[in-house]
């Protein structure tokens, strides 16, 4: 059975041709970009690390990884999404494998070894959350690095990921989160504990809609990166 929700691949098929449009519903993601790029680097060395970037969507984070040296394989289960981000890889001269498929696949294809694995913005969109972690985990190898970005569940993440950013602010289109597959950090790390996924870092991302800009930080009630480790096989 496939870990996908056909309506949640929808909308992000449906807004695929303007991925790479700053001013477009994906503004948020390439404002990010930078900041959450700069966590992982500072965590992580990405020359050489054979990287696999789950739920790539268009390739903001890929590229981002692939221009700092990492060797990219970027998935997703929508192929409109992948469709852009190979065409985007091609103008930008970059060499990324995009596949579109899930992470269950391709353990199933005994794919693994990866150094460091992300899943970004990613977790929220799934019927299973928990099947996707264990299924990253199966692919990391031994002391590689798995990073983690949602939304954390609370009234305040409703407040702000929902009422704030799809209603007043129109930042997101209306109906992009849903708060009942909002995850919170314990139940991340339940999952990834099961997994044999230990944390090694937890980050919050803020936005200041005074400034409009984004910002890490401590405070996980809303947007968080957590970074876990998958320690020697014993
Ligand atoms: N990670 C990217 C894109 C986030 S948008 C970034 O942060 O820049 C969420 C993406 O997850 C979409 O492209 C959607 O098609 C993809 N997605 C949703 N469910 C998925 C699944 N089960 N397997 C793989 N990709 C999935």
């Amino acid at each position: 059975m496939q870990n996908t929700d056909p309506q949640e691949l929808l909308k992000f098929e449906t807004l695929a041709s303007r991925w790479w449009d700053p001013k477009s519903e994906f503004a948020p993601l390439h404002a990010i970009n930078p900041l959450r790029v700069g966590y992982i680097e500072e965590r992580v060395s990405l020359d050489g690390a054979r990287t696999l970037d789950v739920g790539c969507g268009g390739g903001i984070l890929s590229e981002s990884l692939a221009a700092k040296g990492a060797q990219v394989v970027g998935i997703d289960a929508g192929l409109a999404p992948i469709n852009v981000a190979r065409l985007h890889a091609l103008s930008s001269g970059m060499s990324i494998d995009y596949r579109h498929t899930t992470v269950e696949s391709l353990v199933d294809e005994c794919e693994e070894g990866f150094d460091l694995i992300c899943c970004l913005e990613m977790l929220e969109h799934v019927p299973d959350p928990g099947t996707t972690v264990a299924a990253c985990a199966k692919l990391l190898r031994p002391g590689g690095s798995i990073f983690f970005s949602t939304i954390n569940r609370n009234f305040k993440s409703f407040l702000f990921a929902i009422v704030g950013a799809e209603y007043v602010l129109s930042l997101l289109p209306r109906g992009t989160h849903d708060y009942k597959k909002f995850i919170r950090p314990a139940e991340l790390d339940s999952w990834a504990r099961r997994a044999s996924l230990a944390i090694s870092g937890i980050t919050g991302m803020h936005y200041n809609p005074l400034s409009r800009r984004y910002t890490l930080g401590d405070g996980v009630a809303v947007n968080y990166i957590s970074h876990y480790l998958k320690g020697p096989v014993s």
